[in-house]
């Protein structure tokens, strides 16, 4: 299918594949068997200058927008789900910065991220609040002109290995979910340490750590947008993010597609390769026709963010959930395609099943991005939209 880039774009795709041809391919099934965070990787694509995609021009990004990041997300996802979590969290924890940052800092922070030179992470999960985000229980007291922070966050993708951390904690108990703010913490902060690592089933190359703060103290000017707005500085970050999360998934479904066909080419079995069975051709073609319909929801949606239009929430929602819903299906039946072959290490197809899993759950899992959906059909409904 034509999608109509622009030359650039389609640049910016092609320099994305060729990493992942030559860079990520040879070394993933080392990094995930060695949960190796995918360090080397992240330096080439610094230098491709594949980190500024979506930053302006005025912090030195290249000033693209969704759109380019979901072609480069969707391109190393089809070869790793492991590097493109690293990659595209780095995003999810840049956009507080960028969508509600001052100027101070973003000019700050900003550059260093675009030229990959400093990496970031999100922190806002916690023991006891996934889903149920309002229920964070890390605070962050103003003393003077600091501010003083305690609590845990768990499971944080990049947690140990980024330079900065936009956290949301809560400044105003009484006040619930209005009384959470958001902050920047940089790595090395007196009283910010990193919990445990943790084992993964999939994305192994990706790390996933605690965040501890103990009396950590960080300057009042790390306060983001204005006290209380910390739920709205999560929310809209997790719908410009969750759009990439798609593109994970359209990524993995595509690669898994490749290895399945490739493989059903090759193997005979009654004298013909299995290619020729109308079984597997159906199931190719489905999840070829699912993979299609995931991939032109995932670039709409990207594509109606950088119009700029003000309410993005269930255009991501569905793109997430549509699109890592068919990358689950997808990977599952590449590995039936490929019988006993595609449950053995030896082939990808096994890591990109057990990969593509996590699409369903982090980033809000896809029952919650169900929630968002209908909320969002009955607010249209009250309006008479
Ligand atoms: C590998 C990994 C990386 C992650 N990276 C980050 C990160 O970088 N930053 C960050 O802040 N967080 C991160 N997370 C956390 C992630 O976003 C949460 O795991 C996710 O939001 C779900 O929360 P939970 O796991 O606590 O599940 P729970 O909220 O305990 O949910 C358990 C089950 O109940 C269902 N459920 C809960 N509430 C409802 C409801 N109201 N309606 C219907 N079903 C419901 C859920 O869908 C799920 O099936 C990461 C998680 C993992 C596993």
């Amino acid at each position: 299918m034509d999608y109509f880039l622009t030359e650039e774009q389609a640049m910016i795709r092609d320099l994305a594949g060729q990493i992942a041809a030559e860079k990520v391919v040879p070394v993933r099934e080392e990094l995930d068997e060695k949960e190796e965070f995918p360090r080397e990787i992240m330096k080439v694509l610094a230098q491709s200058d594949l980190f500024g995609l979506f930053i302006p021009e005025e912090y030195g990004g290249l000033g693209k927008g969704s759109f380019e990041l979901v072609l480069a997300v969707e391109e190393l996802s089809k070869a790793c789900l492991g590097v493109s979590t690293t990659y595209a969290a780095n995003a999810l924890g840049t956009y507080p910065i960028l969508l509600f940052g001052s100027d101070e800092q973003k000019k700050k922070y900003l550059p260093d991220i675009a030229a990959g030179k400093r990496l970031v992470a999100f922190g806002l999960t916690e023991a006891n609040a996934g889903s149920d985000a309002g229920g964070i229980q890390t605070t962050a007291r103003l003393e003077g002109s600091e501010y003083v922070l305690n609590g845990t966050k768990q499971w944080i993708t990049n947690g140990g290995e980024a330079e900065v951390y936009t956290v949301i904690a809560i400044t105003d108990k009484a006040k619930g979910a209005r009384g959470a703010s958001a902050f920047i913490v940089e790595k090395g902060t007196p009283g910010f340490s990193f919990g445990k690592k943790e084992k993964k089933m999939g994305i192994r190359a990706s790390s996933t750590s605690e965040l501890v703060f103990e009396d950590c103290r960080i300057p009042r000017e790390n306060l983001i947008a204005r006290e209380g707005m910390g739920f709205i500085v999560a929310m809209k970050t997790l719908d410009s993010s969750r759009v990439g999360v798609g593109a994970q998934g359209v990524g993995v479904a595509q690669g898994a597609i490749d290895e399945a066909l490739k493989f059903a080419r090759q193997r005979v079995q009654f004298g013909h390769p299995i290619v020729g069975f109308q079984a597997i051709q159906h199931m190719l073609a489905d999840m070829a026709t699912e993979t299609e319909a995931a991939r032109a929801l995932v670039y709409a949606a990207a594509r109606f963010i950088d119009s700029g239009a003000k309410d993005v929430t269930k255009a991501s929602a569905m793109a997430k959930l549509f699109a890592t819903d068919v990358a689950m299906k997808v990977t599952t039946n590449a590995v039936q395609v490929m019988g006993g072959s595609g449950y053995m290490r030896e082939y990808p197809v096994e890591k990109m099943m057990r990969d593509a899993k996590i699409l369903q759950i982090y980033e809000g899992t896809n029952q919650i991005q169900r929630n968002v959906i209908a909320q969002s059909l009955i607010k249209e409904a009250a309006k008479g939209k």
